[in-house]
């Protein structure tokens, strides 16, 4: 069994639910470490620094790219976002479980440099009840929410790029299925090379 935290990257449609179940999933089992990343847009009401995001401005993003501090970034919608990468490393290294809620093109660099990361893509049941959710929300003009819907569209080309889809039906059995999911991997096979050579080598000494 591999000793170093699973890195598990979440992805999902705007409206899925990824937040909600993030946060019961931390409120569930506290065995994992919310990665929180820097961004560059201006914090919305009620966001903290340091708490959502790290809100920095542009230079201090540059600088970040340029020292290498960053595991990845993107630029969505005019801003910048990316995962600090100190954060993650020394979780990973203390056996803490990581868990980063980033859009599509993040989650494919961090598949690229850490290629046993699990990636897992959010969406509702249907296309009717991402909409229907949308719209439930009450926060979002219908021009945005038209908007939501079309880049809904293109995101999902990416869906088979992940290991694994997340229906976020019932919140509970959707937390449940993460976490069991997560927890799987500590047994793959490919990440047990300690467990493999003891048993082989106990093997040898019967
Ligand atoms: P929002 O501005 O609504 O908080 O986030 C916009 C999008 O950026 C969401 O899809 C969110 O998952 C993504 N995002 C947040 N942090 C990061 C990050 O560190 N890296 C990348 N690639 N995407 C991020």
């Amino acid at each position: 069994m591999n000793n170093k935290g699973v890195l598990t990257v979440i992805s999902g449609f705007s409206g899925a639910g990824k937040g909600t179940i993030m946060k019961a999933l931390l409120k569930t089992y506290d065995r994992y470490a919310l990665s929180i990343s820097a961004t560059t847009r201006k914090p919305r009401v009620g966001e903290e620094h340091g708490r959502e995001y790290f809100f920095i401005s542009r230079d201090e993003f540059e600088s970040m790219i340029a020292e290498d501090r960053l595991l990845e970034y993107a630029r969505y919608v005019d801003n910048y976002y990316g995962t600090p990468k100190e954060y993650v490393v020394n979780n990973l290294n203390a056996g803490i479980d990581v868990l980063l809620e980033i859009e599509v093109q993040g989650a494919l660099q961090i598949k690229e440099k850490f290629p046993e990361a699990v990636l897992v893509f959010v969406t509702p049941p249907s296309a009717a009840e991402l909409k229907k959710r949308l719209v439930g929300r009450g926060t979002e003009t219908m021009e945005v929410i038209e908007q939501r819907m079309a880049r809904a569209i293109e995101e999902s080309e990416w869906m088979k790029a992940y290991d694994y889809l997340l229906i976020n039906d019932t919140l509970d059995e959707c937390v449940k299925q993460l976490h069991e999911t997560i927890q799987s991997q500590r047994y793959r096979a490919s990440q047990c090379d300690e467990l493999i050579a003891e048993m082989q080598k106990e093997l040898k000494e019967l």
